[in-house]
């Protein structure tokens, strides 16, 4: 359940052991026929869902993240410090309200600097109270990640009705590259995005379909969990 549900006496009742989960997304390019707000969306449907089924605390999520490698085209962002700072104040927060268990579910690849040790970091700093795991939803499925591409695609299409699919074209196929290719192909994307993929898009949007985005949806949600049940323990 959302944590903007609960009243403050259910709040300060809550059991030992709660486990709270904060998703973290962007707002940055998805091509022309996907949101802005496209890893914000994926990444707090997957949280609702995961919360829902594993009696989570559900936290607001921060559609704020690192974008920068996105310019020129549209980002909002925020740095890699800033980001960190704003998760760790959070997670501290949610100590000092004994609230020792979080999750954090990244759903946008540049926010992942901001995540990087952070959980000895708010362990040591919550005085060894506070357990934090921090995840990337894209590591709990089979699929290869892509950048408006046709898992994100499909994805948006199970859970969004922004989709506009008569925009859709086709950007980067990594699939084409020799590992070599591939691998400096990723380092430009991280830096400059426009400079790896000219269209903004990682991959083939065009065969996307919701059937495939609830599949895969479901994947990603089952798998992530199986994981938090074992953290429960
Ligand atoms: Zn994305």
């Amino acid at each position: 359940m959302s944590i903007q549900d609960y009243s403050d006496p259910v709040l300060r009742g809550m059991p030992r052991g709660k486990i709270a989960i904060i998703p973290v997304g962007s707002l940055e390019q998805h091509g022309p026929h996907l949101p802005i707000s496209t890893d914000s969306d994926i990444v707090t449907e997957v949280a609702r869902i995961v919360a829902k089924r594993c009696d989570l605390l559900l936290l607001p999520t921060i559609t704020y993240g690192n974008s920068f490698e996105h310019a020129p085209f549209f980002n909002l962002s925020i740095t890699t410090g800033t980001l960190q700072r704003i998760l760790v104040e959070i997670c501290l927060s949610l100590s000092q309200n004994k609230i020792q268990k979080i999750i954090i579910l990244n759903g946008h690849h540049g926010n992942q600097g901001a995540i990087k040790g952070i959980e000895s970091r708010i362990h040591a700093k919550s005085g060894r109270r506070a357990r934090v795991f921090a995840f990337s939803y894209w590591h709990f499925m089979k699929e290869e990640f892509d950048h408006a591409g046709f898992v994100e695609t499909s994805l948006m299409l199970a859970i969004s009705d922004k989709v506009k699919m008569k925009f859709a074209r086709k950007g980067l196929i990594s699939g084409d590259l020799t590992p070599r290719q591939r691998e400096r192909v990723s380092k430009l994307a991280a830096t400059h995005f426009i400079k790896a993929t000219k269209n903004g898009v990682w991959g083939d949007p065009t065969k996307a379909t919701k059937k495939d985005g609830e599949r895969i949806l479901s994947e990603i949600t089952q798998n992530i969990s199986k994981t938090v049940s074992k953290l429960a323990y």
